[in-house]
């Protein structure tokens, strides 16, 4: 029989090709989980004794026919009747294509791609790569077989077959701009990408794997290793998140882990096993994993699944920007998978989804922190970014990390915030009462300045992440009566600024002379002379670097806030501090040989540098000449 197709739309296939083309990959996820669906149902219509008798070996194949140019995916499902196919592939699909073409007239492909599922074009995305499709079936209910076939037209044919086995074969036969799809190689990576999880076995292939040989012995008597061929099963059927917590172990979830990842080759810190059936459903595991100093956000990415089809590793919108630092899993019924992202953060389900994942994430790390506090220390270094960057953009996580963060100071020692003021107020108080933090962000580079902290009983933290100036500034605006600074950024009698003073050895006249001496000697658009009244045993000269200048650049070249953009451009600056109470100083002022000063203050100056690090190429070049020449 043949039969035509009741769409006013003039001719839907083009359309949807073009609709669709950017994505037609989705296509093999929207047959094979129709083939799941199908196998479903019947289980459940056994278990409810409709379907009597046994059910047979379930499993999906997928098949590639080359000579033919054609990719099968036969189930052993439910099947359809003919009334059934006319109903549901013929009227219900084909209306909702229409409808979907009547709603996304205009629309950008990205928009319409993702109106496929929503709008039961499942079936009908086969022609986005097929130029005929045809369906073979047998209702498990005691009917005939039928054979219905559509070549990319409104125009159909259906008619009696005589399938013997209950279930469903569908046949795509390939256009030749799609012949990838006829290659084993890119099956099976689309298989492995949307249908890892499917719930029914899905065997496509042939592969290999070393078995122990049932006859064969080696010369020790064991069991031989011969390489065996069997059938290739994609999937795996009971993904670990489907499974009850209490039952498994750590080694279960690495290993899930790493099935998810092959090639992350780290292991997660931790896991979290999210387990919602009320306002909303939802599973999943989410790990921590180590955050390396270069985040790279496109690998390992958190994927989305609904009743265990692959949907998507795009997951903002439904978690936190900061919650995409942790990889995993999410799988919900409830999420409108098929919509527009823009839909998506709109969506109020959405919403309760991802401040409840958030709220699970800061329990677990609470749960760490007071039940395994030594493990928690151990992985402190990784979990900090994930943590900072949480309570940076998330006021209630903030509220719950408050008390669990903690500092690591340059001995390696932790403490929460609470503890660390209590530690260093008494010494780490200025004049003004602001109790001053001392940071450093590395404890080789900034070896000097840390020993002078330390010589004054002063404590010095480790601030060497990548977000820490930006956590540093939150912190100092919700508290009052603390500054950072790190150890660099002035002369350490400055940084804590007490109420003695020293007074100075030079006179107004000669301060002012030393200082023109040093501004011909250094680069005046990159360093400002200060000169300071310290006592003699400080350096005669030390380089720092304002703290608020540098952490504004800092926050600006990590892509901060629009406000702190106008410091990335700034020129790098520093000011060179003399200390004026320094004997060498004194002296050197004393001196009536000019080429002696010069030689003095210039070796000054870039023993200062070197110590900053900042002496290199041709200047390091002639210090070093000047050195030996001193020498000798
Ligand atoms: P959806 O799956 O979203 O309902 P589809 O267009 O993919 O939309 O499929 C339309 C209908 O066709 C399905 O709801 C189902 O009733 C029927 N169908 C599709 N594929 C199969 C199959 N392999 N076995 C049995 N029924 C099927």
């Amino acid at each position: 029989m043949k039969g035509k197709i009741n769409v006013k739309t003039e001719n839907i296939f083009p359309v949807i090709k073009k609709f669709l083309y950017s994505d037609h990959e989705i296509f093999l996820r929207e047959i094979v989980s129709n083939a799941v669906d199908a196998t479903q149902k019947l289980k459940t219509l056994s278990s409810l004794g409709e379907v009597k008798g046994e059910l047979g070996d379930l499993t999906i194949d997928v098949k590639i026919d080359k000579d033919a140019k054609t990719l099968h995916v036969i189930d052993r499902g439910i099947g359809m009747t003919k009334d059934e196919v006319e109903k549901y592939i013929t009227q219900i699909a084909f209306s909702g294509a229409e409808e979907f073409i009547e709603k996304f007239k205009g629309k950008s492909e990205a928009d319409a791609n993702q109106l496929i599922g929503h709008f039961g074009l499942g079936f009908f995305s086969s022609f986005m790569v097929s130029d005929q499709v045809e369906i073979i079936t047998k209702s498990f209910k005691d009917e005939s077989g039928v054979h219905w076939t559509c070549d990319g037209d409104t125009e159909y044919s259906i008619e009696e077959c005589d399938k013997k086995e209950r279930g469903t074969e569908i046949i795509m036969h390939i256009t030749d701009e799609c012949k990838d799809f006829l290659e084993e190689y890119k099956i099976l990576e689309l298989l492995r990408k949307y249908c890892k999880f499917m719930p029914v076995a899905i065997r496509f292939g042939k592969e290999k794997s070393w078995e122990d040989s049932p006859t064969e012995k080696d010369k020790d008597g064991n069991p031989k290793r011969i390489e065996v061929e069997h059938d290739r099963i994609i999937n795996n059927t009971e993904p670990l998140w489907k499974k009850t917590p209490s039952e498994l172990k750590d080694e279960d979830y690495n290993k899930f882990f790493h099935e998810l990842y092959p090639m992350n080759f780290d292991e997660p810190l931790f896991h979290i096993h999210l387990n919602v059936d009320y306002p909303f459903n939802l599973t999943g595991i989410l790990y921590f994993p180590k955050i390396k100093k270069n985040i790279d956000p496109t690998q390992d990415k958190i994927q989305l699944y609904c009743n265990q089809v692959f949907v998507t590793d795009s997951v903002e919108g439904v978690v936190p920007q900061y919650m995409m630092l942790l990889r995993g899993v999410l799988d919900s019924p409830d999420i409108p998978l098929n919509v527009s992202r823009s839909y998506l953060q709109s969506d109020n389900n959405v919403k309760k989804i991802s401040s409840h994942i958030a709220k699970k994430v800061a329990e677990k790390l609470e749960e760490i922190s007071n039940k395994q506090h030594e493990d928690f220390l151990n992985k402190w270094d990784d979990l900090k970014v994930f943590i900072e960057y949480g309570m940076l953009s998330d006021e209630k996580f903030y509220d719950r990390m408050k008390n669990i963060y903690v500092f690591k100071n340059t001995l390696g020692e932790f403490y929460t915030f609470e503890e660390y003021k209590t530690k260093i107020s008494s010494l780490q108080t200025d004049k003004d009462g602001n109790v001053i933090v001392l940071y450093a962000h590395n404890t080789d580079e900034q070896y000097a300045y840390i020993q002078a902290a330390k010589d004054k009983g002063y404590d010095v933290l480790l601030m060497d992440g990548i977000l820490d100036s930006h956590f540093i500034n939150m912190l100092e605006q919700k508290n009052e009566k603390i500054r950072f600074t790190r150890i660099d950024s002035d002369v350490i009698s400055n940084l804590i600024k007490k109420d003695e003073t020293i007074p100075s050895k030079l006179s107004e006249d000669e301060t002012k002379k030393i200082k023109e001496m040093m501004e011909n000697l250094i680069d005046k658009k990159k360093f400002t002379i200060q000169t300071e009244s310290l006592d003699e045993t400080s350096a005669p000269m030390t380089i720092t670097q304002n703290e608020f200048m540098r952490r504004m650049k800092e926050m600006s070249e990590l892509g901060g806030n629009g406000m702190y953009g106008l410091y990335g451009d700034m020129p790098e600056n520093y000011n060179l501090v003399i200390n004026t109470n320094h004997p060498v100083i004194y002296n050197v002022l004393q001196s009536t040989d000019a080429e002696k000063q010069t030689q003095v203050l210039s070796q000054l100056k870039d023993l200062a540098l070197l110590s900053q690090g900042l002496l290199k190429g041709e200047a390091l070049d002639t210090f070093i000449k000047r050195s030996t020449k001193i020498i000798e």
